[in-house]
């Protein structure tokens, strides 16, 4: 992890100051530098997605945080959209929650990209999400525009929410761009999983947070409110950290 970090935990132990519980969704400070860091300007598309304290819910990990906006969009007769080959944990959880995975299949001839008409022909009315991986695990793939873009239209033609796991965001070879996925669209919900675990090298830490980018308040407060209340059941997050 960089010295800046290992300073400011120390400092935060040895104030004294953090060894009880805070709220359980997160420091109103840590939520408000969240939200700036990860407010997203598109030119392009003259798109700009403004993120408030309010959008951020700070979880245990990236893993806590794709528990909790799994947990919120799905339930037992659900089912749900999952890359194949995908990081494990998606299973699991929805394993957890009852909820039936359908694994998309990514290409592994076409940069590990999505197979767009694959994943289409497994939505039905019992679909609630679409989760996508970018950059992935265990792929190492990084979408293009044309190809995300091309995941929006899928998910608005159905009328799907996404979770859009980024914890690999920016974490990219030298000529890639990493593209997050709000930042092109202003129609779909799209809950952001990710944290400090790979790109600050510190899993064990176990800080993550879930964005909410919602323009039109499609998830409404009901999404909103489970998501606080999902938080609440471990107390978390991590207060030292
Ligand atoms: C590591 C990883 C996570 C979980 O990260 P933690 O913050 O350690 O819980 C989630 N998604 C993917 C794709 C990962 O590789």
């Amino acid at each position: 992890p960089p010295d800046s970090a290992i300073i400011s935990v120390t400092r935060a132990i040895v104030s004294g100051k953090y060894n009880g519980y805070g709220p359980s969704h997160g420091y109103l400070k840590a939520r408000q530098a969240i939200a700036e860091k990860y407010t997203l300007y598109n030119k392009e598309a003259d798109i700009t997605r403004t993120l408030t304290e309010e959008d951020i819910c700070i979880t245990s990990g990236c893993s806590g945080a794709l528990r909790i906006a799994m947990s919120v969009l799905a339930g037992h007769g659900d089912n749900v959209l999952i890359p194949k080959p995908g990081f494990g944990l998606y299973k699991t959880i929805n394993g957890n929650n009852n909820v039936q995975s359908r694994e998309y299949n990514l290409l592994p001839d076409e940069d590990w990209q999505i197979d767009l008409k694959h994943m289409e022909s497994l939505i039905d009315e019992n679909t609630k999400f679409i989760l996508i991986n970018n950059p992935s695990n265990p792929c190492g793939a990084v979408y293009s525009r044309i190809h995300l873009n091309n995941i929006i239209k899928i998910a608005e033609k159905y009328q799907l929410p996404i979770i859009s796991d980024e914890i690999y965001g920016n974490m990219v070879f030298p000529g890639e761009t990493f593209i997050s996925l709000p930042s092109l669209t202003n129609e779909v919900p799209i809950l952001v999983t990710s944290g400090i675990a790979k790109q600050y090298c510190c899993p064990g830490w176990r800080l993550g947070w879930i964005m909410i980018y919602d323009c039109h308040f499609r998830f409404g407060l009901n999404i909103r409110n489970a998501i606080r209340r999902l938080s609440q059941v471990i107390v978390g997050s991590n207060t030292l950290i």
